[in-house]
């Protein structure tokens, strides 16, 4: 049997499709098809993109995409910022300033 590569307890039975770690059902995502390991690197809003940093509110990391900058070190997600009515718009659609 092959240990899961993430506890190393229980039988990595599945194979995450995109690390191809072999992980127990414990640490694989049912919903995402991929393992826990890549599930958290990935936006929790989206669920597509990369994150790149997480919402100094809610706490969800998210990707380039669903976060918005408000200051050089700190991101909010589009989600706070439209229950918070802060006006900043994601940074892909920020124009050149
Ligand atoms: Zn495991
Ligand atoms: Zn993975
Ligand atoms: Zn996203
Ligand atoms: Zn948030």
């Amino acid at each position: 049997m092959r240990t899961c590569d993430i506890c190393g307890m229980k039988e990595g039975r599945y194979k995450c499709p995109v690390c191809g770690r072999f992980v127990c059902e414990d640490d694989f995502d049912f919903e995402k098809n991929m393992c826990i390991a890549c599930a958290s690197a990935r936006c929790e809003i989206c669920g597509k993109n990369l994150a790149i940093g997480y919402c100094r509110i809610c706490g969800r990391i998210g990707c380039e995409e669903c976060l918005v900058e408000e200051s050089p070190v700190s991101y909010i997600c589009i989600d706070c910022a439209r229950k918070f009515g802060i006006g900043i718009k994601p940074r892909k659609y920020r124009l050149g300033v």
